[in-house]
């Protein structure tokens, strides 16, 4: 038999602290949620399935001596009908079954802890390796069914309104652990694409950066998009971004998918006070990337969100200022509700200025949205996802010390 290389291993090497890690105090969440045991989705040497596109999974198959139809009958075994046993597909042969159970496993990350809101949006802690977990949202509407996925195990970039900032930041994700979390999903939702489709959106819009991970979120958004994975339209697949200019050039070459900006003010002295990154790629450069990338696809509306924080950035001249942007590149405007999380120093503009900011914008002829805000009593509204992360950043501890110290001085 032919050598075939073990991504895995290379998963092994990177995913930081080894099982026995144990768990830092969480201030918050800790008592309602359970601690994180030990748990490795990648805990073999052989290689997951869900590592590769279909062009990686024919490749793979062909370093074992096998046609390329038959990764696409596996990968539909697997995206169609979440197996995670070789011995239930049927039609593969069992020669083949068995070579392949020698060399490779399909592991979906584990579900720790799951929850459903009242409003019926669903929650999933997902262990990624001894110490980390993320967390995955599924947001149901009449028509449609939403995944909200995580790219990272935190984020390093420390966006001030952002609970996901305060855990500070461990690793990328890999695509495995990436599409492994809209594995999940459907296998708990009964997805079947093309057929049952209950999942029919998927926004990389949890934790993380997704331009921060570049080569992984790629392969996990074409696995998403395939026929034979979950077959969703390109358009209805979403990547957030807090806005990395020379990523977003480099996405518009090789993705056909939809690109939401996190732009969150209209001038860059406010911007870079809370998305620090603004200080690096400032406004003009955000918008000129926008205009790259919408130029590459004409038909293609970019969605800037904008998280409404009372007092901050929600003043008229805010939004005159955002009318003023939004005359330079195709886009709509998002406007979210800010999501509260213990600690933080935001609040929540008044609905009567959320709707009042959301006038000067329509009026002017920019199409805007108020983001309906889901889930939020179980945690899982934008921006209060807070996996279990394994801190390499002095971030989590830091913000502790600072909650900690508000509660002694509120004594
Ligand atoms: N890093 C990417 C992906 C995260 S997406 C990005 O910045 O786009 C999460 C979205 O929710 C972003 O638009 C983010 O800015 C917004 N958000 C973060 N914290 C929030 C909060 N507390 N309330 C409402 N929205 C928030």
């Amino acid at each position: 038999m032919q050598m075939i290389e073990h991504p895995v291993q290379h998963l092994l090497a990177a995913s930081g602290p080894g099982p026995d890690a144990t768990l830092p105090p969480r201030p918050d969440a800790a008592a309602r949620e359970p601690s994180l045991a030990r748990n490795s989705s990648a805990s073999s040497a052989r290689v997951n399935l869900l590592e590769y596109d279909r062009q990686g999974l024919r490749d793979l198959f062909a370093q074992l001596d096998e046609k390329p139809y038959r990764a696409e009958q596996v990968m539909k075994w697997i995206y169609h009908r979440h197996a995670t046993d070789f011995a239930q597909m049927t039609d593969v042969g069992k020669r083949l079954r068995s070579k392949l159970e020698a060399v490779a496993e399909i592991v979906p990350p584990k579900t720790l802890f799951e929850k459903q809101a009242a409003d019926a949006t669903y929650k999933w802690l997902l262990g990624m390796d001894g110490g980390n977990a993320v967390e995955t949202v599924f947001i149901p509407e009449s028509g449609r069914g939403t995944l909200c996925v995580s790219s990272q195990i935190g984020c390093g970039l420390n966006c001030r309104f952002c609970s996901t900032g305060t855990q500070g930041f461990n690793r990328n994700l890999s695509s495995a652990e990436i599409i492994g979390q809209v594995f999940v999903a459907a296998k708990h939702l009964g997805n079947v694409p093309h057929q049952q489709r209950k999942l029919t959106n998927v926004v990389m819009m949890g934790m993380g950066e997704p331009l921060l991970n570049f080569d992984n979120v790629v392969r996990a958004m074409s696995v998403m998009r395939d026929d034979l994975g979950f077959g969703l339209a390109n358009k209805r697949v979403t990547l957030s971004t807090a806005g990395l200019v020379p990523m977003i050039d480099k996405l518009g070459e090789v993705a056909d998918v939809s690109l939401a900006v996190s732009l969150h003010a209209p001038n860059d002295e406010l911007r870079t006070q809370i998305v620090p990154l603004n200080k690096k790629y400032p406004i003009a450069e955000l918008l000129g990337a926008c205009q790259r990338f919408a130029a590459r696809r004409p038909r293609t509306t970019i969605t800037f969100e904008y998280t409404m924080l009372k007092g901050v950035n929600d003043k008229p001249e805010h939004a005159r200022q955002l009318v003023k942007l939004m005359r330079q590149v195709p886009g709509k405007v998002n406007l979210i509700p800010f999501n509260t999380f213990a600690g933080t120093q935001f609040e929540r503009s008044d609905k009567t200025t959320i709707r009042g900011f959301q006038k000067t914008l329509l009026d002017a002829g920019v199409l805007t949205m108020v983001r309906r805000t889901r889930g939020d009593d179980i945690d899982a509204a934008c921006g209060q996802l807070k996996g279990q992360v394994l801190d390499r950043t002095r971030r989590q501890a830091e913000f502790r010390r600072r909650i900690e110290e508000g509660a002694r001085h509120a004594a």
